[in-house]
């Protein structure tokens, strides 16, 4: 399985408009965020999880050119914003591409994006996507096996996501600020753990980087990487105080297992 990490900041993007503090000015190519994303490759399959405002530029930087399924964890802005931009792969791929959302988010989807999942209209450019509605059931995409998870996180209904495929695991939970123990115990020692790190300061809908480490710690990932990272945490700084095997993820990292 191989992972590469389009985007790791929290809802504004790092650097933060208007902002001039030590990260947001920082020379530390770590310390600029896009929005939380990821892209997952399982043999020939390609899935993408959420769709950020800034998905144009993920895709263009870290060249992204085909995608078999798209999977939504929630619908807050800095998750969907971006999903208009899945037109260039319908024609690339000359194929409607799957979405992969709860109910509740299919919804929203069809609130916000009204001209997404219609009709196609001769002569304009649009999405051309099939919403599939998973409520806590399983699904498959190609070769990765996907089990969506619910977490708490403020008011929108959110899932994280654990994948399976040829024996290798991946927990992928941006957005939570509660895991219920259920959640804990069907994550406990997959691979690759990845999990949300706001800052110090606790949040009301994010857990703060201990929060985070004790909850790693309960599920005893081999490799944990906390994302959805704010302006106040110094990529290295904070790094270096997080325990052995837990590290913080940065735009373009690629993990491969
Ligand atoms: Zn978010
Ligand atoms: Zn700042
Ligand atoms: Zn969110």
């Amino acid at each position: 399985m191989k992972l590469t990490f389009l985007g790791t900041g929290t809802s504004t993007g790092i650097p933060a408009i208007g902002c001039d503090c030590e990260v947001c000015l920082s020379s530390d190519a770590r310390n600029q965020r896009r929005r939380a994303s990821v892209y997952v490759e399982a043999g020939d399959t390609q899935v993408l999880i959420d769709t950020p405002p800034d998905f144009r530029e993920q895709a263009l930087i870290y060249k992204v050119r085909h995608i078999d399924a798209v999977l939504f964890t929630h619908s807050h802005a800095d998750h969907i914003f971006g999903f208009d931009d899945i037109r260039r792969f319908n024609s690339i791929q000359d194929a409607v591409i799957p979405a992969y959302a709860s109910t509740s988010v299919v919804a929203d989807l069809r609130r916000v994006f009204d001209y997404i999942g219609v009709d196609p209209v001769p002569g304009v450019y649009r999405p051309r996507i099939e919403y599939r509605e998973f409520n806590g059931t399983p699904l498959a995409v190609g070769q990765l096996d996907v089990q969506p998870l619910l977490v708490e996180h403020g008011q929108k209904e959110t899932h994280g996501f654990l994948l399976h495929s040829d024996g290798r695991t991946l927990g992928y939970f941006p957005d939570c600020h509660r895991m219920s123990d259920a959640v804990v115990d069907a994550l406990r020692g997959v691979d690759v753990m990845i999990l949300d790190g706001l800052r110090h300061r606790p949040h009301a809908t994010h857990m703060t980087v201990a929060e985070s480490v004790a909850l790693l710690k309960r599920i005893q990932a081999k490799r944990s990487y906390i994302t959805h990272v704010g302006h106040d945490l110094d990529h290295g700084p904070t790094e270096a105080d997080l325990p052995d095997g837990v590290f913080l993820a940065y735009d373009g990292l690629i993990l491969d297992w």
